[in-house]
């Protein structure tokens, strides 16, 4: 087993993740089997709880576990199914390590970061080895080096490289050279810094991944090989992608990364197959056509809030030779102003997941300007109960119809508290989540999407259809395309007199890859095309 950790320098915000995927995406396609890992240095148990004004997008995994987005960039960029125990943070860590103290495992020690704190921290580097057959596991160490957080981890790992041996185990510095524009050059020095910081913690970087604006010449090559102790060829540029984050596993093969990590770790393999990559890459920088869709949500500003779902419009896209354009719409001040202006010019229309209450008049306008302009609409989660709350209300004429989560007094709870949900007060990890099983109906625009009949997709809400007005609901034209096994939750609803209006109570952005679009996202992109051409 070889043992990739990878740790940033300078500032946040790097794209430490997405290196971390790219270099998967390589080492998996050199046919070696790659396990991929963050760690958060935060004392929050997951991500779940936390604002996704402040963290991005909360992202859901096959057994429900809520993490960080950068496991979304690894699974998209590799094959690998992650689990829970790919994302750790500080506060599982203390969690545990306080559990056991509280049962006397100590046996009357004091406990401390070291050696408690740490030895837990590796042995959870030990379990992903022991327990998924793979080759590399890569590690993400979030973070800046320097953090006070970050500590315990850097700690962790390097004992952890000390008793597995040099020639398993590497390290990886992913850092800025920043550009100073008044001087006209790149600077080095935060970067010498930097790894300096690390070496005094005991961590000698073998490879830096420079993140840069502008490309790095010789001469600053020689110059951070000299000052960090690496070796020239070890010095890898990382530019600014021009089109797409695709481009990165491209763009650090050409630096010879994969090679020169597979050369340290003595892992010998033929170079890596990216031809159905580079074909992916070049469908998204030069599609022979242009495809709008609006993104009607409450945390427009913030790209990294629906990073998932962007993703996955981009693969469809693609796949349709189609440039993906997003419209952003504000759903607060769609409410506010009472306009559908902004819904003007998109061919299609999403609404992606939420929670309370704000911007939610603006969505239900948007779901009735996408039903009555028979624009193809996609709903997720919120956005499915977004359209059953625009139907009951606007066709089945039910005014004050909403879901209980918005107006808890509603007359009509088209949408309602799950039963296991009534007696929950606990916020974190106790929505229903990760992958359930939906039977899909025969003949319906759903089934026609996913061509099967069962399929499973990933939950993440408290919420759900009420199936009392099934009857009603399906009588006026809003059928129940896809159900649970027993029939008892409803997981899909479509409009059966509309060229494409469909809302799903599951994520399908988490289950996205660029050359394995979802079925959902190219069913609605095809219609959002057609409906441009017509
Ligand atoms: N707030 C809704 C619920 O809890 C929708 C959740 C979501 O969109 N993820 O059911």
């Amino acid at each position: 087993m070889k043992y990739i950790f990878i740790t940033g320098g300078v500032v946040s915000s790097l794209g430490k993740g997405l290196t971390a995927a790219a270099l998967g995406t390589l080492l998996e396609r050199r046919g070696l089997r790659v396990v991929i890992q963050k760690f958060d240095p935060y004392l929050n148990v997951d991500p779940g709880t936390m604002n996704p004004f402040q963290h991005g997008e909360v992202y859901v995994l096959e057994d429900g576990a809520e993490t960080d987005l950068d496991l979304g960039h690894y699974e998209r960029f590799t094959s690998g199914k992650l689990s829970r125990k790919n994302n750790l943070t500080s506060g599982q860590i203390y969690a545990t390590v306080l559990e056991k103290e509280r049962k006397g495992e100590y046996l009357g020690k004091t406990v401390q970061v070291i050696p408690h704190v740490t030895d837990e921290i590796k042995a959870r580097i030990g379990l992903l080895g022991r327990e998924d057959a793979c080759d590399v596991i890569i590690t993400e160490i979030g973070g800046t080096t320097g953090d006070i957080e970050g500590l315990p981890f850097l700690e962790a790992i390097r004992q952890f490289s000390l008793e597995v041996g040099p020639k398993n185990c590497l390290f990886i510095h992913v850092t800025l050279i920043p550009f100073l524009h008044a001087a006209g050059e790149l600077k080095t020095k935060p970067t010498q810094q930097s790894v300096a910081k690390l070496r005094e913690i005991g961590i000698a970087p073998q490879i830096l991944v420079c993140r840069a604006e502008k490309p790095i010449n010789h001469e600053i090559r020689q110059k951070l090989s000299m000052f960090c102790n690496v070796p020239v060829d070890a010095v890898i540029e990382e530019l600014d992608v021009a089109h797409t984050i695709y481009e990165v596993p491209l763009m650090l093969q050409k630096e010879k990364l994969d090679s020169i990590v597979c050369r340290l770790l003595e892992l010998e393999t033929p170079p890596p197959a990216m031809e159905d990559w580079s074909k992916f890459v070049r469908q998204v920088i030069f599609p022979t056509r242009k495809v709008r869709v609006a993104v009607v949500g409450k945390y427009i500003e913030l790209k990294d809030a629906y990073k998932s779902i962007y993703e996955s419009l981009t693969h469809a896209a693609a796949a349709n030779d189609a440039g993906l354009e997003v419209i952003h719409v504000d759903a607060e001040a769609m409410e506010e102003s009472g306009s559908a202006a902004n819904l003007a010019p998109a061919q299609g229309i999403l609404i992606p997941g939420g929670f309370g209450d704000r911007g939610i008049e603006g969505k239900v306008a948007a779901a009735s300007f996408a039903r009555n302009n028979r624009v193809p609409y996609l709903g997720l989660c919120l956005g499915m109960q977004i359209a059953v709350i625009e139907f009951a209300r606007n066709v089945l004429g039910l005014p004050d119809a909403n879901s209980k989560e918005f107006d808890p007094g509603t007359q009509n709870p088209v949408i309602t508290l799950l039963k296991e949900q009534e007696s929950v007060t606990h916020k974190g990890a106790t929505m229903r989540l990760g992958s359930c099983p939906c039977r899909l109906r025969a003949g319906t625009r759903a089934a026609e999407a996913y061509g099967r009949e069962e399929i499973l997709e990933r939950h993440r809400h408290r919420y759900e259809f009420n199936p009392a007005y099934r009857e009603a609901l399906e009588a006026a034209g809003m059928i129940v395309s896809g159900a649970s096994p027993d029939g008892t939750l409803a997981e899909i609803v479509e409009l059966r007199d509309h060229p494409w209006f469909v809302g799903c109570q599951f994520h399908p952005e988490f289950q996205s890859k660029p050359t394995a679009p979802h079925p959902l996202f190219l069913g609605f992109i095809r219609a959002v095309l057609q409906h441009a051409s017509e």
